[in-house]
């Protein structure tokens, strides 16, 4: 469905003394895409600025104009000398505009939509359930990690009659995001994933942050099914807050509707069958590594059934999933060890998880961890938990890099080294490994742990 002027007045409510069109290059406009990046402007597209923390979209709209956009929507009128070459449509806020246009675009879409979120593992649960619908026809998804209230509606607006079916990320960092972006997307299917404490701080608690994970459920559609993990601890509030709704959940060693049974695993990496309402589907040899890839997997079968996919396309779909960039990748690494990339992100649950997957591997175990971000007034004692954590799974070697990831290495005892200086510690990466080590390397984005994947990839 493209955006025609007429579709765009309508979703935005604009009245005629909103619209300075002196030339009538907009109302004469063809199919007309909305875009909020002047770099990926064409010609006949229109141009949405944004207030970022860093630019103003509105000091950019004689680049707009240079690029061909027949209209620029700004919230106030932009004078001379731009005026002359560029329709202006005269919001209030442009945030809460590229919103409404995003609602109303996926109010003319026709297809079904899944809306994953949680605190840990969207990324990836949005892959594998792309993975899997994709079997079954042309799949919108949520590209990179558009997931909040500009990322959302961006993912919104690029629906189309191509796809019948999309699968998108919502995340949060504050209440009321959530909220905001399921009421956009009007999904069919929601998954919650977990609560693991990331960005703690800004939430206040792990209940709030339950709660916040809980505003997709006012989103979803009457008949909508909300797909929930069994196995977190905040599992019987979501469900009897999706009272009235379908619920489908999934677990390991719980009874779920989707579970994993005969789970066995092999140096972190998991087989199991997978079991749907009692019904065993088949055996998946899930080329993702850790426990947690078990759940995301059981979670993107879940949302891919609710969806209306064919088991067949579900147990395919796993077995020949890949992962996600910097999401525990297996990379070769200097003398025979083996790097696990999870470099992307990191808060307490997902820690702990990485670490579990850590200790299944052989050889000698080390990890390289950089601070959890957003954590508030948590941060010391939640680096200090893991420590202790790292320390009573007998993990060999606990290498810091800066503040506050001091506290981890510290609370580790023994097995515990810090380096505040980065050229410091790949000097001691490359020097001290073990040959045959396996090196997990996890930090929050902000930490920068990819700098030290590359300094100790294999040269081959
Ligand atoms: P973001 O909020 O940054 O978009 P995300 O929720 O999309 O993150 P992913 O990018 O899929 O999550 O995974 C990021 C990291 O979260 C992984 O590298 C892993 O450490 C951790 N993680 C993923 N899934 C789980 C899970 N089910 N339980 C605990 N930790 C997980
Ligand atoms: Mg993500």
């Amino acid at each position: 469905m493209s955006n025609t002027p007429e579709r765009l007045i309508e979703a935005l409510g604009l009245t005629d003394d909103a619209i300075i069109d002196p030339k009538g290059d907009f109302r004469r406009a063809a199919a007309c895409r909305v875009v909020t990046d002047t770099r990926s402007l064409a010609p006949g597209d229109v141009f949405l600025a944004l207030r970022g923390e860093r630019f103003d979209g509105h000091d950019f709209l004689e680049t707009a104009r240079d690029r061909g956009a027949v209209a620029a929507i700004v919230e106030a009128p932009v004078e001379a000398p731009v005026e002359a070459g560029i329709a202006q449509l005269i919001v209030a806020d442009t945030r809460l505009a590229l919103g409404l246009l995003a609602r109303y675009h996926r109010l003319h879409w026709q297809g079904r939509l899944a809306a994953i979120t949680g605190n840990s593992g969207k990324t990836t649960v949005r892959a594998l359930c792309e993975a899997i619908l994709s079997r079954s026809g042309p799949t919108h998804a949520t590209r990179g990690n558009l997931n909040n209230d500009i990322g959302v509606p961006l993912t919104l607006l690029q629906l189309d009659d191509s796809c019948a079916q999309a699968v998108i990320e919502a995340g949060a960092n504050h209440t009321g995001e959530i909220a905001w972006t399921t009421s956009l997307a009007r999904p069919d299917v929601v998954l919650i994933n977990n609560v693991t404490d990331a960005h703690i701080g800004e939430f206040g608690s792990a209940g709030h942050i339950a709660q916040a994970k809980a505003e997709i459920l006012s989103g979803l559609s009457p008949d909508g099914v909300a797909i929930l993990n069994r196995n977190d601890r905040f599992y019987p509030v979501w469900a009897a807050l999706a009272s009235g709704h379908e619920v489908l959940d999934f677990g390991i060693d719980v009874p779920a509707r989707v579970q994993a049974v005969d789970m066995v695993s092999d140096e972190g990496f998991y087989r199991f069958t997978l079991a749907i309402d009692g019904e065993e589907i088949g055996r998946v040899a899930l080329p993702l590594m850790g426990r947690h890839n078990v759940m995301n997997a059981l979670g993107a079968a879940a949302a891919a059934h609710a969806m209306g996919c064919a088991p067949v396309h579900v147990l395919a779909g796993l077995n020949e999933a890949e992962g996600v960039a910097r999401r525990m990748i297996m990379i070769e690494g200097i003398r025979g060890t083996t790097l696990i990339d999870d470099s992307y992100n990191a808060n307490p649950g997902a820690m702990r998880a990485s670490l579990d997957t850590l200790v299944q591997r052989p050889g000698p175990r080390w990890c390289f961890l950089g601070a959890m971000g957003e954590l508030g007034h948590y941060s010391v004692q939640a680096h200090e938990a893991l420590g202790h954590y790292a320390r009573d799974l007998d993990i060999d070697q606990v290498v810091t890099i800066g503040e506050p990831a001091r506290a981890i290495s510290t609370a580790a005892g023994a097995r515990g080294r810090h380096f505040d200086d980065w050229a410091a510690m790949i000097d001691f990466a490359r020097h001290s490994l073990p040959s045959q080590a396996s090196v997990l390397i996890k930090g929050s984005l902000d930490a920068g742990m990819d700098r030290l994947v590359n300094a100790l990839r294999s040269e081959s």
